[in-house]
């Protein structure tokens, strides 16, 4: 088992971008590494997108969202515009209650930024084929390693925020908030009344200390 570093409280402005982004790495890895004998019965094979059609809230920490940001950047400019279009129409349709597919499913049932994707749906996986009346079914040991790593992600973004993916780009988006962010400052303030409407957490308030991080 792999053990990734810490992220100790109070320091996280002296960290780079990167050391954060490369220790997201360390905390998926070590969760695919601690769960692969729970997933190896896993019904899920290649183009189906069950759960990026029908799962619902794709949660991201901003940390993650930054992440993806960053790919959607390197992408040519027309598929760059297109996604702002999409994650917009995203928000409306959970705004409305209308059931919306993540903005980064392809037609072909591939995801468009693969490498990158958030926790969310790295932790998701079927023991049986799903459909509407089976959703997916997770053992009970990949759920509570979950959970720890969710845990993980959140100390490691100590100044960020928790919320379905479209929000957290719109949110790194908006100059302000990414500069605050960059800076690894802290200013709740500035997304409060955002944040109440879109069900934002705020990460450090969220961890619970007695969480462990998987090992
Ligand atoms: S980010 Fe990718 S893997 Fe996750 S729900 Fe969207 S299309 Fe599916």
């Amino acid at each position: 088992m792999r053990r990734f570093r810490k992220t100790p409280t109070g320091t996280t402005a002296t960290k780079t971008m990167q050391t954060r982004i490369d220790a997201l790495e360390e905390i998926y890895q070590a969760f695919e590494l601690e769960t692969a004998p729970y997933r190896s019965g896993a019904a899920c094979e290649s183009g189906c997108a069950f759960c990026c059609r029908d799962a619902g809230r794709i949660d991201c920490t901003t940390l993650e969202g930054l992440r993806i940001r960053d790919r959607i950047r390197k992408m040519p400019r027309p598929r760059q515009l297109g996604l702002k279009k999409a994650l917009k129409r995203d928000m409306q349709k959970r705004e409305a209650g209308l059931p919306s597919p993540c903005p980064f499913l392809m037609k072909n049932n591939a995801c468009m930024i693969y490498p990158a994707r958030p926790f969310a749906c790295r932790r998701i996986y079927s023991l049986h084929r799903c459909t509407h009346d089976h959703p997916p079914l997770i053992s009970r040991q990949v759920m509570a390693i979950a959970e720890n790593t969710i845990a993980a992600l959140q100390r490691l973004d100590d100044n960020g925020y928790s919320a379905h993916l479209s929000y957290i780009l719109h949110m790194l988006d908006t100059p302000r908030f990414l500069a605050t962010y960059r800076a690894g400052d802290f200013k709740p303030e500035e997304i409060m009344a955002f944040g109440k409407t879109h069900r934002v957490a705020i990460n450090r308030m969220v961890v619970t200390p007695s969480a462990s991080p998987p090992t």
